[in-house]
């Protein structure tokens, strides 16, 4: 628990971010993130197609303060779309509504979001809207509420650890969702603390979707969790086209292929840009050895 509260508080140091961002990705990050420009990510991400498997392209930044950012964060992910478009890559986009000004106005971020939607749409690209921690749950849910009466090609997140999660995916069985155990440190009043109990939920979820929902993306890196789906799609006779597995980029990478290639659809979480900090750190936390893969590719160059 020491170290997760560490690495945490590394993940939300303001001065480290800034000097990670113009350091760029040395100390191993590039292990886990699919390069610092667009050229870089596609190629990463057609290597990823070449292989049978799909991508959801995180263009990197949280946490924006500043309009001017927000508004080149809105512009980048616009340029991703027309680079997935433009090389036919099999990929959507995954985003965080506080990099596109959600601490700054809830109607910026919205008109931000619109625009980068409607555009996604006009090329037939699906936008996933990322869930952050529990201070920005209910105004990205309402963000969601707002753009699904005009557009039909956004989805979200369900994270395992809330206890109103349970509601949640109720309220949102009609939107194709990714399932997920949850990345940042909640209180205990409002959500699961032990693993045990986090799992417990995060079946239940996952099986609640497979049977009732749209799409499911169940994304983890656990194989006991995906065992588990497994032999319950198998059960309950749950065909591959409902359902994707999904895991990060650079993690589990003979586990990714080995599913693709028995058949499943698999996504690859494809972050980029040069605003890794946050993500890596919380990839830290998450699991301590993953310092181990960062380390042995930092020194092996
Ligand atoms: P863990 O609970 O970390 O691990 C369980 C077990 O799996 C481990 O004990 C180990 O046996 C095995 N394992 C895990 N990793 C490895 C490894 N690298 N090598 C070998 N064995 C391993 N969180 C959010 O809050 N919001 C989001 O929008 C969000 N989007 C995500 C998108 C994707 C595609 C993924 C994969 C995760 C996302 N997350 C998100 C993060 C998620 O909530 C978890 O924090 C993260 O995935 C860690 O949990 P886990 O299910 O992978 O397994």
């Amino acid at each position: 628990m020491l170290i997760k509260n560490f690495f945490i508080s590394l993940s939300q140091n303001q001065l480290l971010n800034s000097l990670a961002k113009k350091y760029g990705t040395k100390l191993g990050a590039r292990t886990i993130i699919a390069g610092t420009n667009i050229e870089e990510m596609i190629q990463s991400v057609k290597e990823l197609n070449h292989h049978g498997i799909s991508a959801t392209v995180d263009n990197l930044g949280e946490f924006v303060f500043v309009k001017k950012e927000a508004i080149e964060a809105k512009k980048q992910i616009i340029r991703v779309i027309e680079a997935i478009y433009n090389n036919n890559a099999d990929a959507h986009i995954s985003l965080k509504p506080t990099q596109l000004g959600l601490d700054i106005n809830y109607d910026f971020c919205l008109n931000n979001l619109k625009e980068i939607v409607e555009v996604a749409s006009n090329y037939n690209i699906f936008i996933n809207f990322d869930m952050e921690d529990n201070s920005h749950l209910q105004s990205s849910f309402d963000l969601i509420d707002e753009l699904s009466n005009e557009y039909n090609n956004i989805g979200t997140v369900i994270q395992a650890y809330f206890f109103q999660s349970e509601d949640n995916i109720k309220k949102y069985k009609n939107y194709r969702l990714r399932i997920v155990k949850g990345a940042y440190k909640e209180p205990e009043n409002i959500a699961y603390q032990d693993k045990k109990d986090i799992d417990r939920n995060f079946i239940q979820l996952i099986e609640y979707h497979l049977l009732n929902g749209k799409y499911t993306s169940i994304a983890t890196h656990d194989h006991h969790i995906i065992n588990h789906v497994k032999k319950f799609v198998k059960e309950n006779n749950i065909t591959k086209e409902k359902f994707e597995f999904q895991m990060l980029y650079g993690f589990r990478k003979d586990l990714q292929l080995q599913l693709a290639s028995e058949g499943f659809h698999f996504c690859t979480y494809v972050p980029f840009g040069s605003d890794w900090y946050g993500y890596f750190m919380r990839r830290l936390v998450e699991r301590p050895e993953n310092i181990n893969l960062i380390f042995r590719q930092a020194f092996n160059k």
